[in-house]
């Protein structure tokens, strides 16, 4: 499932496709992933124009303008197999098309999804998808003192927690694992246990596993997202069996909250706290 990263290079790619386009119409076939309803979605959008393309989250967030009105923003999750492509004329219809918008001035944007559980939203203002979501990793306000917070709120596990998507928005199971390897953390670290220094390194080891996928143009898996090279630099994540490049000690994999999990046993010991001179290259 592409996460942080993956729609972070989806969302600029697209801004430089379609911003300032026009909308001729909007179609689709599998309207149960069209909210509030297909009638609603396709008459706003029909003449609207794109005037930005943001990321919130795993949501890449398309701003509507035109005919002198607001008329909200269209937010597209990708979830576990959705897929947007820009069609160019030479190309055959891809499969499992979903949802296509037409522009004025030609050009189609496809909307394509195996498994069907990605989801088209208009959404009134960006207020509320702020709402729905949690902090985000890369601005500003993505600080200990507000990861402190939301830890001591509750007796939560680490990794459940970081995978709240209303309490912190657009981290999965990829770069959940890489972050607390990371920080040298146990996935069920208890939130509220952990020290200001553990809190410190965390925030550290997110915020660079996150950058530096950016900059590996993200994780590939399969036909979903290719062409990423940040798979070369995973540490823990789809290394199961093999040593820890730290401490050579095999990497296992178990379930927390039905999501498998990689961590090196002995790099990440519960109750053990990091030392504060971790470097998150490591
Ligand atoms: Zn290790």
């Amino acid at each position: 499932m592409p996460e942080l990263p993956e729609v972070e290079i989806i969302t600029r790619d697209l801004r430089t496709r379609v911003v300032g386009r026009t909308i001729r119409r909007f179609r689709a076939s599998w309207k149960r992933q069209i909210k509030p309803n297909i009638t609603v979605v396709q008459r706003a959008l029909q003449g609207a124009t794109i005037t930005q393309v943001t990321r919130r989250g795993k949501w890449i967030v398309f701003h509507l303008g035109g005919r002198n009105r607001s008329i909200g923003v269209l937010a597209v999750h990708l979830r576990m197999s959705g897929r947007i492509l820009w069609e160019s004329a030479a190309d055959e219809e891809p499969e499992h098309l979903r949802a296509f918008w037409e522009f004025d001035g030609g050009g189609r944007l496809l909307f394509c999804d195996a498994r069907k559980f990605g989801r088209i939203e208009l959404i009134p203002t960006m207020n509320e998808l702020d709402r729905r979501l949690g902090l985000e990793p890369l601005e500003p306000t993505f600080t200990v003192s507000a990861l402190r917070a939301l830890f001591s709120k509750s007796a939560r596990k680490l990794k459940p927690l970081l995978l709240d998507q209303t309490l912190i928005a657009g981290l999965g199971n990829i770069y959940t694992d890489e972050a607390l390897f990371r920080a040298r953390l146990h996935p069920l670290e208890r939130t509220d246990r952990l020290s200001d220094t553990a809190i410190r390194s965390l925030r550290r080891a997110i915020v660079h596993v996150l950058r530096e996928a950016i900059q590996n143009n993200g994780t590939s898996f399969d036909e979903v997202y290719p062409g990423g090279r940040m798979q070369q630099s995973l540490r823990v994540y789809g290394h199961e069996g093999q040593p820890c490049r730290r401490c050579k000690t095999a990497i296992v994999y178990f379930r927390v909250a039905q999501r498998g999990t990689r961590i090196c046993p002995r790099c990440q010991v519960p109750g053990v706290e990091p030392t504060s001179s971790i470097s998150p290259q490591r």
